[in-house]
């Protein structure tokens, strides 16, 4: 299944702890912004229909990674987005992989709509990654 697409901007007030602002000067070290912090969040989940009408991004940890975790929850945009930040406990579901025996955790929030992580393709991030693999690389000929 592929991701959802939606996005929506984070307003720096809704996230606890969030930096005021990042504005990105020039005496602001490039590592100060994180993935955590940067003003778009994308929705994570698989996509899904008006049975789930909430778009899910991830936040923050909020302890130790097996406890629950901060999530921004939306629905609608612009003037017409309702949101919420919310602390949820991670989703139970594990994959083990026969034959490797690696244990693969979900990783999103318990109850969340169909299907696990695992299950979710983003085409996107897939590109990006093979043109990093294929194109740039340094040439050894
Ligand atoms: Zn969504
Ligand atoms: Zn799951």
């Amino acid at each position: 299944m592929l991701q959802c697409t939606a996005v929506t901007q984070a307003p720096p007030g809704d996230v606890p702890d969030a930096p005021a602002a990042v504005d990105g000067g020039p005496d602001s070290p490039p590592d100060a912004v994180t993935p955590n912090h940067l003003p778009f969040l994308l929705c994570e989940l698989g996509e899904h229909d008006d049975a789930f009408p909430e778009h899910a991004a991830y936040l923050r940890s909020a302890g130790p990674s097996s406890a629950p975790a901060l999530w921004f929850f939306w629905t609608g945009a612009g003037l017409q987005r309702v949101n919420r930040v919310d602390t949820v406990p991670w989703c139970p579901a594990v994959l083990r992989h026969l034959g490797t025996g690696v244990v693969q955790r979900c990783a999103f929030f318990d109850r969340h709509p169909p299907p696990h992580s695992w299950s979710v393709t983003d085409p996107l991030g897939d590109l990006i990654a093979e043109r990093l693999l294929s194109g740039d690389g340094p040439d050894t000929s």
